[in-house]
Order: C-alpha cells, then sequence, then structure tokens
C-alpha cells in the first residue's frame, strides 16, 4: 500500500455520490431484470479501476467487463467480486488466469473455442456473436460453429452477446442497420433456445441504452454513460441523459514566470509573447493524458475560476497557461484541467471537441501517474456538458 501523500504533483478526484447516481439513472432506464455490467476496462476510462470498481461492488454491481485477462486480475486481486467478463482475445499462455480468478472468457471465434476446450480446466465463457461490427466474434451465419462450441466439454457458456457498430447513431440507415444486428443475434439466441440452451444475453452499450432501453437482455454493457458523459458534447447535450461526471484532473502551479513582450516561451518557440505576460507553469504534461493539442492556445485551464489558455507546447511532464489576467495566483496554486473551479467547468467533451476525438480517448488515455482520491464532491450540480 502507498501512503496517502495528499494531492501533490497532479492527480485525479473522483465523485463517488455523481457515480452512483449514474448507476441509478442508468439502472432506472433499463428493465427491471437487465443488470448492468460496467466496462471497467483502461482503468476505468483512466478514472482508477479499482476504486470505481470498489464503489461499484458497494451498490450492488455484480457484473464487470474489462479488456484483458490481466486487468480482470488487478480487480481481483484488490477484492472485487462478482462476474468479470474478459471483453479481447486471451492468449492460451494467459488461459490459467482464467480458472484460477474465476473470471468468464470471451470465445472470440470457432478456434478461439477449441482452443480454450483444450486447456483441459472448466472455463467460464461467453460466446461474441459477430452481427456486422467485424470485429471479435464467430459471424451470425455460422451457426453450426456455434452450435457446436457447446459439444467443447471444458466449456461452460453462461452468456452470448453482440456489440453494435452504429447504436450510437440516430439516422434512419444506421437505426435499420442496427435493427439488423439485433436481429440476427435473435436469430442464433433463438436457435439455441431451440437446442435447449439458455444463456444470458447481452447487447447494449451506453449508446444502446439510451437508443434501445426496452431490449430484453440479462445485462448492459455500460462504459461511458456510467462516467457521466456521451462520447461527443453534441450528444451529450441533446440526449439530455441527467448524468453527471464524476472525474476532475487537477494539479498544481510549480512556477510563475514573468515573460517579455517578443520572448519565445516552450519548445519549438512555438509562441512568442505578444504582450508582457505572467505564465503560470503547471506539473502535468501528455504524458500524463493531456493532449498534446491541446498547445498554442487551442485548450484551456482554469485557475480561481478564471480560464487560462496553453501558451506553447504541452510538455510530457510540464504545460504553460497565460494567467495575466489572474490575480494572486502564486506557486502551489491549484489548476483545473478537467472540472470545477468557481462558476466555471471544463468538461472531457469540450477537450475531445479542441482535440478532434472523443471524450472516451480523453478520459481513458489519463496516465497512471496521476494520483487518484476518491470522495471529492465539487461536481454535484454539474453537468457534463
Ligand atoms: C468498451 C465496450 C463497451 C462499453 O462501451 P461504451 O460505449 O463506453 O458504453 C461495451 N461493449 C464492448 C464490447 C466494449 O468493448
Amino acid at each position: 500500500m502507498t501512503q496517502y501523500s495528499g494531492p501533490g504533483r497532479a492527480w485525479v478526484e473522483l465523485d463517488m455520490d455523481n457515480l452512483r447516481h449514474n448507476v441509478r439513472v442508468l439502472q432506472g432506464r433499463l428493465p427491471a431484470n437487465c443488470m448492468l455490467m460496467p466496462a471497467v476496462k483502461a482503468n476505468a476510462y483512466g478514472h482508477g479501476a479499482i476504486e470505481i470498481s470498489k464503489e461499484l461492488n458497494n451498490c450492488g454491481i455484480r457484473a464487470f467487463c474489462v479488456a484483458s485477462a490481466a486487468e480482470s486480475v488487478e480487480l481481483r486481486a484488490n477484492g472485487i467480486t462478482g462476474e468479470i467478463l474478459v471483453l479481447g482475445y486471451t492468449y492460451p499462455d494467459c488461459f490459467h488466469l482464467l480458472d484460477r480468478y474465476n473470471l468468464t472468457q470471451t470465445v472470440v471465434d470457432y478456434n478461439h473455442a477449441v482452443a480454450l476446450n483444450k486447456y483441459g480446466k472448466k472455463i467460464k465463457v461467453h460466446i461474441a456473436i459477430d452481427t456486422g461490427m467485424r470485429r471479435l466474434g464467430e459471424r451470425s451465419e455460422n451457426i453450426s460453429n456455434i452450435v457446436a462450441m457447446y459439444k467443447c466439454k471444458n466449456l461452460i457458456i453462461t452468456g452470448v452477446y453482440t456489440h453494435c457498430s452504429v447504436i450510437d447513431s440516430r439516422k434512419q440507415s444506421d437505426v435499420q442497420f442496427t435493427q439488423e444486428q439485433i436481429a440476427k443475434f435473435y436469430g442464433v439466441v433463438n436457435k439455441l433456445k431451440a437446442l435447449g440452451h439458455t444463456p444470458k444475453i447481452h447487447i447494449q452499450s451506453s449508446y444502446g441504452i439510451f437508443n434501445y432501453p426496452y431490449l430484453s437482455c440479462d445485462y448492459a454493457r455500460v462504459g461511458i454513460a456510467l462516467f457521466g458523459m456521451l462520447s461527443t458534447r453534441e450528444d451529450t447535450i441533446s440526449y439530455n441523459t441527467n448524468l453527471r461526471p464524476v472525474l476532475s484532473v487537477k494539479t498544481r502551479v510549480s512556477a510563475i514566470k514573468n515573460v517579455v513582450a517578443g520572448e519565445p516561451v516552450g519548445y519549438g518557440m512555438a509562441y512568442t509573447a505578444t504582450h508582457d505576460m505572467k505564465v503560470a507553469v503547471l506539473a502535468i504534461g501528455y504524458a500524463d493524458g493531456i493532449p498534446r493539442g491541446l498547445s498554442c492556445g487551442v485548450g484551456n485551464v482554469l485557475i480561481n475560476g478564471h480560464k487560462a489558455p496553453v501558451v506553447g507546447r504541452v510538455c510530457m511532464d510540464q504545460m504553460m497557461v497565460d494567467a495575466t489576467h489572474i490575480s494572486g495566483v502564486g506557486q502551489g496554486d491549484i489548476a483545473v484541467v478537467l472540472g470545477k473551479s468557481g462558476d466555471k467547468f471544463i468538461t472531457a467533451c469540450e477537450i475531445a471537441q479542441q482535440t478532434g476525438t472523443i471524450s472516451n480517448e480523453i478520459l481513458s488515455r489519463l496516465g497512471r501517474r496521476l494520483e487518484r482520491h476518491s470522495n471529492f464532491s465539487d461536481l454535484r450540480h454539474v453537468s457534463a456538458v
């Protein structure tokens, strides 16, 4: 155990009240017999997989999904209980982790089923069905291969699922494609039922809970929405989700530098001071997950409730911002990179928009070097747009 050292350099604050709020909102949208199966892969989208999963266990969540066996082992080593589904491929050298840590493995295709069966010990699995994503899963047309998986003596098949590629879209042609994916999936499920098999089933990810809440499933694999937003700013506004962001990212002002008009600031001399200015140097950089694309005025941080634009290029461990207009700012003060300061707020969706990506990427790339601290409540009345 590392000793709590207090927020030193740069850190993440987690608002667990908001996490519990999101669980209630999302669970409330689903039929009573459909359970949330939170996706806590990629360190719970950068939030901290252990901290988030423990809190979810405490509020009654009994099933999780992650990307790899190694991510599951980390959860088990830290006391997380319930089902843990590995969504990704597991290589035979790692099969021992599956039974040792009581994990459930995705069967990514028929070959994988055969390999898993050969391992010799009983392994719990969910079969992935490819209904159109063309990523993992046995193609829904290959029903004989899917049925043959049930002949593998060492596979305990507890679930069957599919993943939809445009479930986030409300465009007519995309809705039609999604409905075809859903129909193909139920086609497989019904054939299995006719043979006497009754696996648990799941289809939806976050957007599925909003766009197709009525599907009759046992689980919904919820990721980004649990963390209080959708993937883009427009969606988070237009879906009117009533979700609340869970995470803030904060850092310390490590120095105040007086810069004279005409002097360049930072690597590549990419910025030249247009006026005499007060630059605040911050103890966070792209190695912590702050996109380098925020360089040179694209992004801002908040200091004492004021916006401070990024000056020059974001460095690996540090960045500089213009604090000329912010009175009283000094060494050791807190700067908010993501989250709330005074009446201002910077969201992951906003940073995603500024850097041409989605909130999922901004969050999931937040670095392990950031300490995670739980039970902050700055974000209580904040919505993620
Ligand atoms: C990551 C993932 C999810 C969760 O997706 P969100 O859109 O973040 O809710 C669901 N299913 C699979 C297969 C995934 O890989």
